[in-house]
């Protein structure tokens, strides 16, 4: 479904992402695990077309995304839930549901798809008339993947949902993830610091560190490997 090949992409003269390749298969889970600063957001911003991918190739179902402006992209099926969440917070649970279906004009899909995430996340539908910025950090993790969910995507690209939440918060989200993958065959790329969670719930994953894959590899394999229990894993 997804193809990274050879990608490099930064900031003025930073490289931050220094030639990477991976793929995601149509109804994975995926992670990319690394720690601060190794290039994860830069990744998922290259693939969503926020940052320029600079050289190298990024394949949507073989089409050149890397050419493709920020709305195709999210018209191809494709939307990003960003780190630090990114909802609006002086619009409603509700209305900000409404702007993730923005680009659609299903109008029963739409009201069904609303009662689905209501069906994920019931505190949103309790919450449905309260401002956004309102809500706790956990809650607006649940609204804005939410949102994201509005948009009926084929590919989840999430930013590191578990950043700044309880450990129970985070074993709910995590949960969900996992639903949403399986019950509405979204393929899912997370990007996650939270390398045990991540793995617990991914098919497959890679690990980057400054920039460059250092490790890929079945999710079991990964738990497995000691350079990775070690760095990531605290074991
Ligand atoms: P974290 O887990 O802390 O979010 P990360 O793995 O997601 O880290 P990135 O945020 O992609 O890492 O950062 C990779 C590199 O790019 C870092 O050296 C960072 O300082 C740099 N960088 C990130 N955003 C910018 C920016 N807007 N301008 C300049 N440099 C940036």
């Amino acid at each position: 479904m997804l193809k990274l090949e050879n990608v490099q992409s930064g900031y003025g003269n930073i490289l931050a992402v220094k030639g990477i390749s991976l793929v995601v298969n149509q109804g994975e889970i995926i992670t990319l695990i690394g720690a601060n600063g190794a290039g994860k957001s830069t990744t998922l911003l290259t693939i969503s077309g926020i940052v320029r991918c600079r050289s190298g190739k990024i394949l949507l179902n073989n089409e050149e995304m890397h050419k493709m402006d920020t709305d195709t992209i999210v018209k191809k099926g494709v939307c990003q839930v960003p780190e630090g969440r990114h909802i609006f917070p002086q619009l409603t649970v509700k209305e900000n549901l409404d702007m993730g279906a923005f680009l659609r004009n299903d109008t029963n899909q739409i009201k069904k798809d609303l009662d689905y995430v209501f069906s994920l996340f019931p505190i949103l539908e309790e919450r449905k008339h309260q401002y956004g910025g309102t809500l706790s950090g956990g809650e607006q993790q649940m609204l804005a993947m939410s949102r994201a969910l509005m948009a009926k995507p084929d590919l989840l690209l999430l930013d590191e949902p578990s950043m700044g939440l309880a450990p129970l918060i985070i074993k709910q989200i995590f949960e969900i993830i996992k639903k949403i993958n399986k019950e509405s065959n979204t393929t899912i790329f997370l990007v996650e610091q939270n390398a045990n969670q991540a793995l617990q719930i991914a098919d497959r994953g890679y690990v980057l560190e400054n920039g460059k894959i250092t490790i890929s590899g079945s999710a079991d394999s990964l738990l497995e490997n000691q350079g990775v229990q070690k760095a990531y894993l605290g074991l």
